[in-house]
């Protein structure tokens, strides 16, 4: 009365169980490859942030490609460095 070779309830659990075990496999590879992939904050074209990401003087601020200078850069328009205090306004 357990289903045993009837195709019943036991054939259920066994597939129940598989494809839990399927979806485990798939989750793992997942992590795996979310780990593998390149992070938001370093890698990108070998460049790492050097100063925590406050671009505001930072001295790699000019050639910086990483996406916080990217956004800056983006926001404030082509003529902002990142060296040194903005002048004072006249
Ligand atoms: S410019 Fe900004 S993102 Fe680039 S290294 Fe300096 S702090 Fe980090």
């Amino acid at each position: 009365m357990n289903g045993e070779g009837t195709g019943g309830p036991s054939a259920d659990r066994r597939e129940f169980l598989r494809s839990i075990g399927r979806a485990g496999a798939l989750a793992l590879a997942g992590l795996a490859a979310a780990r593998l992939a390149p992070r938001g904050r370093g890698g990108r074209d070998g460049q790492t942030c050097v100063n925590r990401g406050v671009c505001t003087g930072c001295d790699a601020f000019d050639e910086c490609v990483l996406p916080a200078a990217i956004s800056r850069k983006a926001a404030a328009g082509p003529t902002l460095t990142g060296g040194g205090p903005t002048p004072p306004a006249r």
